[in-house]
């Protein structure tokens, strides 16, 4: 994967210090998705330039300078962990439902030294009760629908902060779907920006909302009604 995953780095012009723990990151990824399952995408210059880059690619798209990050359904650590891996500088949470997951991300923090990330098990909606408003920023790539993530990740930003979705380009009517959460739970959509995730021939989206006022107390919901009625 090192080839890949210099070349994309050129392009996003990001340092190459941060390509050894990177690879022993995707090393540890590989060998641990043998015996439970991390991730669709097995091949090493895959998984450099499906996650590894199209993580990376946010660095060029938010400013995340000192800022402190919360990655919701985070799964084997995406985007979160390359991004911290590449800017030590970003606060970071790791949130998940899976134990196992968070269990190996706790692993790959270790062996990598990243002793300020928190690795959390645990689901957004009920992780807001003690954490609300509490980060800079919330991201989240391929966990819910717009609707329903906007009531995961909204509340856990603090007013001025913002939310961060990685969706797909084909995600117009997901956004539009989405326009009376946004505004329900205090959000704003700020930018919506296609960006190309160097070498994989594929252009992602990301929607950035900003936190324009605090969100109502009585959200999140139970997950259960998020889904049954989402906002
Ligand atoms: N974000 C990663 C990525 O893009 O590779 C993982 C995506 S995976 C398809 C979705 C993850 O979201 C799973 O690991 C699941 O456990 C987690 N998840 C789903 N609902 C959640 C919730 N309410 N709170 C926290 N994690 C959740």
């Amino acid at each position: 994967m090192r080839e890949p995953l210099l070349q994309g780095l050129r392009t996003l012009g990001l340092s190459e210090d941060c390509v050894p723990q990177l690879e022993r990151y995707g090393e540890l990824l590989l060998k641990k998705n043998e015996v439970m399952n991390l991730t669709a995408i097995t091949a090493p210059d895959d998984v450099a330039r499906l996650h590894f880059l199209d993580s990376l690619a946010l660095l060029n798209l938010t400013d995340f300078c000192g800022k402190s990050l919360v990655d919701v359904g985070t799964g084997a650590g995406f985007p979160g962990l390359p991004l911290r891996i590449c800017r030590p500088d970003i606060r970071l949470t790791l949130l998940d439902s899976l134990g196992k997951r968070v269990t190996f991300l706790q692993e790959v923090c270790d062996a990598l030294g990243l002793e300020d990330v928190a690795c959390v098990h645990g689901r957004a909606e009920e992780f807001a009760a003690g954490h609300r408003e509490s980060f800079d920023l919330a991201a989240s790539r391929a966990v819910a629908s717009l609707p329903m993530l906007c009531e995961l990740c909204l509340p856990l930003v603090r007013p001025g902060g913002a939310f961060l979705a990685m969706k797909s380009v084909d995600c117009g009517q997901e956004l539009s779907a989405a326009a009376k959460a946004i505004e329900v739970l205090g959000g704003e959509v700020e930018e919506v920006r296609d960006y190309e995730v160097p070498g994989a021939a594929v252009t992602h989206r990301l929607i950035s909302i900003r936190k324009v006022r605090p969100t109502p107390a009585k959200y999140p919901r139970a997950f259960a009604k998020i889904k049954k009625a989402p906002l």
